[in-house]
């Protein structure tokens, strides 16, 4: 079997809780309990679980999404903080050497993080994507990992967005064109 590793999209306050900055609002708070189960899950199975944490700075005029959406994720912030039962599980794996926590800057895990170097040197192959928002860091992550060979696995219920079709759309573009399994 391919050795495989769950990646965490951003499950933060700021994309999931009701006064979160950039929130995905219910849909982003009703997959909770599915993020935790699958979470459980690689934890109990020692496999490798990767956060990617999208990092912003208070203040980055460079940065492209300055133009696109308000602050969000800011560094020390408690809206960076994991949401709801995951902050609590986190704190409870953090320590474990099969758990790495990364900070992103932007949509995709990959871009300019040691992300890839972690996976190859593990010799994975499989990628489980979850998180938020579906059409956004989670299509842009997916798109890397495929391009760099990955095979990947989406869990539907375990991911969410603000854009109802958008979800949809990036859903049926993960089958028909990143040859994700959809499970
Ligand atoms: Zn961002």
């Amino acid at each position: 079997m391919a050795k495989r590793a769950l990646i965490h999209v951003d499950y933060t306050n700021d994309f999931v809780a009701e006064d979160g900055k950039l929130t995905c609002g219910e849909p982003g708070q009703v997959i909770e309990d599915q993020v935790i189960a699958i979470t459980k899950q690689f934890v109990a199975s020692g496999d490798f679980i990767v956060f990617a944490i999208d990092k912003h700075e208070k203040t980055d005029n460079y940065h492209p999404e300055a133009k696109l959406f308000p602050p969000h994720n800011i560094e020390g912030t408690k809206g960076r903080q994991l949401y709801g039962q995951l902050h609590t599980l986190y704190k409870q794996i953090e320590e474990k050497s099969h758990v790495y926590y990364m900070n992103k800057t932007r949509y995709s895990a990959f871009a300019g993080t040691d992300l890839e170097i972690k996976l190859r040197e593990r010799r994975i192959e499989e990628l489980h994507i979850i998180g938020v928002c579906t059409d956004i860091c989670v299509l842009h992550t997916a798109v890397d990992a495929y391009n760099k060979g990955f095979n990947i696995v989406i869990h539907k219920d375990a991911v969410a967005s603000f854009n109802q079709p958008g979800h949809e759309w990036a859903l049926a573009h993960f089958t028909s064109t990143l040859g994700a399994k959809v499970i």
